[in-house]
């Protein structure tokens, strides 16, 4: 893909990425190159600390740099980051900057989530706006399409303490037009606007090893890479906004489906007397082996299921994701019949749980009764 040679050749030149192989002391052989292409990341090796055993300061100064109008004494200083959003994914997410040791400023709806995050260093402001004017940029993580449009563009709102110079990213999960929404209202103020959405779950978030699908404006995602490989594994550069979140709506579609059809059979294995916990095994060694199914498979068994995504977002992505392909006419079928198990597992109370519990909606309990 064009746009991914395009982003490793920049990214190589990042003064980052050089100052980590400087410090290692490591040309990057071909092999390497050749994998960054593909999965344009900071070989593990060298991400899991490097911000604190290279000096930290160019990164930094680097980015403030771009990000700022300020005099270039004022640019030695570090990048200011807002975080908005701390929920299952933002805390964490806040949470890795916070220990890399980046200036990080949070927000959420309900403070007392703040708190851990400040008790780590962080700052506290009281509106998304009052975030956005005091830092270089700053990232959203938000429910849905209402709440990122609220936070961005509401009273208060993010758009109101943007700039020339500073930069909002939204990582959240939403449609292309709610992004191209915000993105606007964003560009209407001077600022860099990046939809980021991100695969991966809570796990990955706390490990730092999301996959980040970008769009808008490419200067923003050059600026900030840096800052998305202390959260995550990999990142994509998309192209124009909307192919983000259309990207991202694309696998939680696969990923939705693919639930709903995992759960029909260990329901079905159950049911004609096989031991379902061995269907999970079965399943693990072949080639639909998938690490979604090792790792919900033993709970959903013992219909355990601890929130990581929790399944009011899954159906929120399918919803977006039918939409989207409704706009271009193309026959999504097993999307739709999954969206409606999902919608079925919510009107019984189970959306704040993981979205494994959707196999809960085709026990008996949860089945329309059926006369003879
Ligand atoms: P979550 O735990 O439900 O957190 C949602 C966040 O949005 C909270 O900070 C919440 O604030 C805030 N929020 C909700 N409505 C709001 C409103 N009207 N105004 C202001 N803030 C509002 O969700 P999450 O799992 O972190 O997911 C966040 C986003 O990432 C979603 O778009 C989701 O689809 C996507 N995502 C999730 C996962 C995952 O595995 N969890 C993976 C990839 C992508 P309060 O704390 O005040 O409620």
């Amino acid at each position: 893909m064009s746009v991914l040679s395009n982003f490793f050749i920049k990214n190589n030149s990042c003064s980052f990425l050089s100052s980590v192989i400087l410090a290692s002391s490591i040309t990057p052989s071909p092999t390497m190159s050749m994998c960054s292409t593909f999965l344009p990341q900071i070989p593990s090796n060298f991400r899991r600390n490097p911000f604190f055993s290279f000096p930290i300061k160019p990164l930094f100064s680097t980015c403030s740099k771009a990000f700022s109008s300020q005099s270039s004494k004022e640019n030695e200083s570090p990048a200011r980051i807002g975080f908005l959003g701390l929920g299952i994914m933002g805390s964490p997410m806040a949470q890795n900057l916070i220990k890399a040791g980046c200036d990080v400023t949070v927000w959420n709806r309900t403070k007392s989530k703040c708190d851990p995050l400040i008790s780590l260093g962080a700052k506290y402001k009281s509106s998304p706006e009052e975030v956005a004017s005091s830092c270089d940029v700053t990232f959203a993580m938000l429910a849905d399409p209402e709440s990122a449009v609220d936070v961005a563009c509401g009273e208060y709102g993010v758009a109101n303490g943007l700039s020339p110079g500073k930069g909002y990213v939204d990582v959240s999960t939403v449609d292309g037009a709610t992004s191209k929404l915000i993105g606007k209202q964003v560009k209407a103020t001077g600022a860099l606007f990046l939809e980021a959405p991100v695969s991966g779950s809570k796990k990955p978030a706390e490990d730092g090893q999301l996959i980040f699908l970008t769009a808008g404006d490419e200067a923003l995602y050059e600026m900030v890479a840096p800052f998305l490989d202390i959260m995550g594994k990999s990142r994509f550069y998309l192209g124009d906004v909307g192919n983000g979140a259309a990207m991202k709506l694309v696998v939680n579609m696969i990923m939705g489906s693919m639930m709903a059809s995992f759960s029909e059979g260990l329901l079905l294995s159950k049911k004609v007397g096989l031991d379902p916990s061995v269907l999970v095994e079965v399943v693990s060694q072949g080639a639909i082996s998938a690490p979604m199914f090792s790792m919900k498979g033993p709970s959903m068994v013992q219909a355990v299921y601890p929130t990581a995504f929790p399944l009011k977002h899954q159906q929120k992505d399918l919803r977006l994701a039918l939409g989207l392909a409704e706009s271009v006419s193309q026959p999504t079928p097993i999307a739709a019949a999954a969206n409606e198990l999902y919608k079925v597992a919510k009107s019984h109370g189970l959306s704040d749980q993981d979205f494994s519990a959707v196999i809960e909606a085709l026990k008996p309990q949860f089945q329309p009764s059926r006369k003879e």
